[in-house]
């Protein structure tokens, strides 16, 4: 990455549901037309608030299967013995929903039959919200966010943000620590992770902060709802001292987070509540840490 880069920013969460897109959304609100990145595909929730216009979808594939062309097979089954996945029967038929697209069947047929063909996974598109352009994507049905697809949409983010000369790029991430969050960390500037009064929310964020550790990112971190229990929110508090964490703030609980996303708008756009001033508070500190990094 070179000084001309956009900086990115990565609000990330241990497990879903902690308030990451409703910070988010208040974020896109409060930048100046910024280009966001909503990396979080299996609860894409982000365009619920932001709505935004499609102007390109393009198609997305995260990985291959065996297709057997008939008229060149034999039968002689040498694909079936070498295939560790079970997934081509007695009658040397391919299914596709075991097959793992190791492509062994396809080196060892000795008649060329089988051809590794891409599955269609989900989309990569690009849209225009009210707030700056914005990198999402959609899955298909039964099909899971892929690092890939999280890289696919960060790159698309990154060349949007060239185009149209943005110096910031806002991710949602997935929450977790699996292989989609290990794809959205990649060249992440500054990590914002949201986390909540919770015993497994304690524990969520120790994993989160592991894995910055590991990649060597700066971690900040928001309590989300931290009124609803001051202890479990002190030994945040604690861990994050121990851990060196920033705590950009704390947000108390407020039925008016709900309301604002019933209206579909953010909560800094539909109300001046503690929440929202708390919200604009974070997202100062957000841009003076951002200043920071080099
Ligand atoms: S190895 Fe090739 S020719 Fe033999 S059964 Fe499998 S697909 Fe048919
Ligand atoms: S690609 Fe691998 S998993 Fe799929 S059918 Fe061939 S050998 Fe089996």
């Amino acid at each position: 990455m070179n000084s001309e880069d956009p900086k990115q920013l990565l609000v990330i969460s241990g497990k879903g549901g902690t308030g990451k897109t409703t910070i988010v959304a208040s974020f896109a609100a409060l930048a100046d037309g910024e280009v966001l990145s909503d990396c979080d595909v299996d609860a894409a929730d982000l365009h619920l608030i932001l709505h935004p216009e499609v102007k390109t979808r393009e198609e997305f594939s995260g990985g291959k299967v065996a297709v057997k062309d008939d008229n060149l097979c034999t039968d002689c089954g040498i694909c079936r013995e070498h295939c560790r996945y079970d997934a081509i029967d007695e009658n040397f038929e391919i299914d596709s929903f075991s097959c793992e697209g190791c492509g062994v069947c396809e080196y060892v047929c000795p008649e060329d039959a089988i051809t590794m063909e891409p599955v269609l996974s989900g989309y990569s598109i690009e849209s225009s919200t009210e707030y700056g352009n914005m990198a999402h994507g959609e899955l298909v049905a039964g099909e899971e966010t892929s690092g890939k697809l999280v890289t696919d949409i960060k790159q698309k983010a990154g060349k949007i943000a060239e185009d149209t000369g943005k110096e910031l790029i806002i991710i949602d991430g997935s929450p977790g620590i699996g292989c989609p969050v290990i794809a959205s960390l990649s060249n992440v500037d500054l990590a914002l992770i949201v986390t909540e009064p919770t015993l497994s929310g304690l524990s969520d964020l120790r994993r989160v902060t592991g894995l910055l550790d590991h990649f060597e990112i700066q971690g900040n971190i928001v309590i989300n709802k931290y009124d609803l229990n001051l202890e479990v929110t002190g030994k945040i508090e604690e861990l994050a001292e121990e851990d060196g964490l920033t705590l950009l703030g704390k947000i108390p609980y407020d039925s008016v987070v709900t309301e604002a996303m019933v209206h579909e708008k953010s909560v800094v756009e539909y109300s001046s509540s503690p929440v929202a001033r708390e919200i604009e508070s974070i997202w100062k500190k957000v841009k003076r840490a951002l200043k920071d990094v080099s």
